[in-house]
């Protein structure tokens, strides 16, 4: 990416020069083919960052007869997109549906509620459009209680949703964990949501691409933008190609967001780093010593928290959001913590090895809420970021939802992602701020695995 736009992390997040390896890269099949740009360009729409968000739009528009072009820093699948969970899940805030109520209204809040579940049904939808491979896992989600208290929490946040017109979890008391195979030393019951369902997120990415260069959409890789400004009623993207000119422009690029494209989004993202790790295919009978053999989405009530499952193949994927750099020094510290929170959660796992690990950027914004609509005061410009660690299916549903936004009609964003996201206070202290943030959730959350880690007993030397 161009080094002279500001970021908040080390250079080493944004080197689009090379692919992580995940396992999912190692997995994935060739990738459709997507030169850089070979020379100046004028288009309809020019949609920055080829993520779910950005094709979902591409597609969208190109699909109401727009000429679109998209531009990537990176190759096929570098950003979050391509190396995510595959959680096809509701989300895209930190807010809880009792405070989206309270600030946004019961309508409101309903709205967005729908929103969520007729995203995750928008992934479905392309997958089975467009015939993508996307080794598409069980449905339902399950969210594990850390604490006896976490579970009273859980029961009250599946009330507030159901309230709210949302699919109802059902409440799966510590006793009866075992039976559902979902036990674990740390787990005091859980809430299972019937809506979800696990994606290979490469594959569904490269469909996607596929799906939006049949729709005749013009896709460029390995093309940073380096500058952004109006030009004749309509804006001029610059690449070391050539500028691109375009009457509209929708900034798509959530966690590698640069502070300057646009001006407009300095200080209102909070990119945050999360790691995953993948093992080796586990053998039925290591699954079963775990009593874990269900392989519906999981993740737990922490804070902090982290997420897992059970891929198609045996392997277990386990994530975590954590880590305050993007170093290569500090990132490798951070992984062997999320293997250390492993093996506290599933000791009887200790022996079976880590076959790849990576990182990546998820996007928070100053309100806690994702932002799809238009840049205040830009005409042409628009944005789309901030799904708060679950774009996947959000990202995807927004994206599709902004193409009619941005050719003037109802987009049908709901008001929670509709209004612009306020500035961190003093945005150059964002990270000193996650640090105070994950030291108090840390504390909150206590222990893993009913047990302290190597990195929690050293957190509480600190
Ligand atoms: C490790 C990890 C695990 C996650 N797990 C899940 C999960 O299981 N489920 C879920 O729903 N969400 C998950 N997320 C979050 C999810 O991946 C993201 O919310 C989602 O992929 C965002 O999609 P996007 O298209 O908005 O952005 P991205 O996929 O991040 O794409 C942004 C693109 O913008 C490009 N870009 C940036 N700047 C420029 C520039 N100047 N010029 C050109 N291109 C540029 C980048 O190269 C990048 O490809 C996870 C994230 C991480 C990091």
């Amino acid at each position: 990416m161009p080094p002279h736009l500001p970021r908040l992390y080390e250079a080493a997040a944004y080197d689009t020069s090379r692919l992580p390896a995940s396992h999912w890269h190692a997995t994935a099949g060739p990738a459709p083919a997507c030169p850089p740009l070979a020379g100046p360009l004028r288009t309809g729409t020019a949609v920055i960052g080829a993520g779910v968000t950005g094709l979902a739009a591409a597609i969208a528009l190109a699909a109401r007869g727009e000429a679109v072009a998209v531009l990537d820093a990176g190759p096929p699948g570098w950003g979050a997109s391509g190396r995510n969970g595959g959680f096809v899940c509701v989300g895209g805030t930190k807010l809880s549906d009792t405070a989206i109520a309270r600030r946004f209204g019961d309508a409101e809040a309903r709205a967005f509620v729908r929103f969520q579940e007729a995203a995750v049904a928008e992934v479905a939808a392309l997958i089975a459009t467009h015939g993508i491979a996307a080794e598409t896992g069980p449905a339902g989600e399950v969210c594990l209680a850390h604490s006896p208290a976490a579970m009273g929490r859980l029961a009250a946040a599946a009330a507030a949703r159901a309230r709210l017109g949302g699919t109802p979890a059902r409440m799966v008391p510590a006793a009866a964990l075992a039976a559902e195979g979902l036990a674990g030393p740390g787990f005091f019951g859980a809430a299972v949501s019937p809506v979800g369902f696990g994606i290979h997120p490469l594959r569904f990415l490269h469909g996607m691409m596929r799906a939006a260069l049949a729709a005749g959409v013009r896709l460029a890789c390995m093309t940073a933008v380096r500058g952004l400004a109006p030009e004749g009623g309509g804006w001029r993207v610059e690449t070391a190609a050539g500028p691109v000119l375009a009457r509209r422009v929708l900034v798509a690029t959530n966690g590698y967001s640069a502070e300057t494209l646009p001006p407009w989004i300095a200080g209102r993202t909070l990119p945050v780093l999360s790691s995953i790790l993948v093992t080796r295919p586990l053998t039925p009978a290591e699954r079963a010593a775990a009593g874990f053999t269900d392989a519906r989405m999981a993740f737990d009530s922490r804070t902090l928290l982290h997420y897992f499952r059970h891929l198609p193949d045996g392997r277990f994927l386990f994530g975590m959001r954590g880590g305050l750099s993007a170093a290569p020094s500090a990132l490798a510290r951070t992984q062997e913590r999320a293997r250390a929170h492993f093996e506290a959660m599933f000791p009887a796992w200790r022996e079976v090895e880590t076959a790849a690990a990576w990182s990546g950027l998820a996007c928070l914004t100053g309100s806690l809420a994702a932002f799809a609509g238009p840049v205040p005061g830009a005409a042409g410009l628009f944005a789309a970021f901030g799904w708060h660690g679950s774009g996947v299916a959000m990202g995807t549903l927004a994206g599709g939802r902004m193409a009619a936004a941005m050719l003037g009609g109802d987009g049908g964003i709901p008001a929670p992602l509709a209004a612009p996201p306020r500035r961190f206070p003093l945005p150059p202290l964002r990270r000193a701020w996650l640090a105070a943030a994950y030291l108090a959730a840390g504390l909150a959350d206590g222990p893993v695995g009913g047990r302290p880690t190597r990195e929690t007993s050293h957190n509480a030397l600190k």
